[in-house]
């Protein structure tokens, strides 16, 4: 490939996503030369360039086709689609895959010490956010007639600093809201990071790696949700400790050097084994049961 027609991935350079973004490239095989003041990240071993930028300005590169793929929290997303909408822009990505990091919800809030609020309460307050588009649509949708404060940071103080009634910002423990005596509402929006695509991007180069890359993300996905498990059975309770192992797989048995009674049971679970199951698989009369995470998986 030559240098135009190297693949180019948004990620963010530095924030919430940015260690789990540079873990997954890792994963897919994709080794980065990355250095901290650098923009522009040249891969060593597959023709990709990974761009380090802000994350609000990812879905614009890839929308725009200055970048073929770009990692994405869906709540960026969805406001830069809105705004681009609004003012007559192309909007369109493909969403690829979604990624099992970056979650959150963006929700609404208001000061503790003012106890649940209806939705009614809501009209003519006014609401600092820095997602105005996907606020207003669902003020729109509710029949909320309410101010929209813009902000770029610090959403959770402005009721403190007279700046508004009430918020509508990002949430995942709910310790940030909490430390700032206010109370959670409505959801909004659900939220995790997503790989997106342009969609009319066309060189078949890039098409093909693109397809290398798609296998084996659901590969890294499903050996995470995997896990490999080994133990010996009494072939005598083989169907009733088959029963007990999640997953739909067939297992493998292994004759046990100098026993009859018992085999070697070897099966990938869709899932992990809990305690209780283990115990329940002793009462049965297996043993040295162990249950070990999978790194790799292409089926
Ligand atoms: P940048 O400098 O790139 O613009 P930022 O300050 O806008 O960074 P971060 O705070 O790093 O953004 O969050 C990036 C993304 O992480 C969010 O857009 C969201 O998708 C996700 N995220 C997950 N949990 C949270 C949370 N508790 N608060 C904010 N964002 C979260
Ligand atoms: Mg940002």
């Amino acid at each position: 490939m030559s240098s135009t027609n190297r693949l180019r991935i948004a990620i963010q350079k530095s924030g919430r996503l940015s260690k789990d973004c540079q873990s997954l490239l890792k994963q897919l095989g994709v080794k980065l030369n990355l250095r901290e003041e650098r923009l522009i990240a040249h891969s060593t071993n597959m023709p990709i360039d990974v761009l380090r930028v802000r994350d609000d300005d990812i879905p614009g590169l890839v929308m725009d086709g200055v970048c073929d793929l770009g990692i994405v929290g869906e709540n960026v997303l969805v406001e830069a689609q809105a705004e681009r909408l609004k003012g007559g822009q192309p909007a369109e990505v493909e969403k690829l895959s979604s990624l099992d990091f970056g979650y959150c919800r963006l929700a609404l809030a208001w000061p503790q010490e003012l106890g649940p609020q209806s939705k009614s309460w809501f009209q003519g307050k006014r609401i600092a956010t820095t997602y105005p588009q996907i606020l207003k649509n669902y003020l729109k949708a509710e029949n909320i007639n309410a101010q929209v404060v813009v902000l770029t940071g610090s959403v959770e103080v402005a009721p403190r600093a007279g700046l508004a009634d009430a918020i509508c910002d990002l949430v995942s423990t709910g310790a940030t809201l909490e430390a700032n005596g206010l109370m959670q509402g409505d959801t909004i929006l659900e939220s995790n990071a997503c790989l997106i695509k342009n969609p009319t991007m066309s060189c078949p180069d890039k098409a093909a790696l693109i397809n290398k890359l798609l296998p084996r993300l659901k590969g890294v996905r499903q050996a995470k949700e995997s896990k490999y498990i080994m133990l010996h059975a009494p072939k005598a309770k083989l169907d009733e400790i088959c029963a007990l192992l999640p997953g739909t797989g067939q297992p493998t048995l292994l004759a046990l050097a100098g026993s009859d009674e018992l085999v070697a049971l070897h099966m990938v679970s869709s899932e992990t084994l809990f305690w209780e199951t283990m115990e329940e698989l002793k009462a049965l009369g297996a043993s040295s049961i162990l249950v070990m995470p999978i790194e790799k998986m292409m089926e």
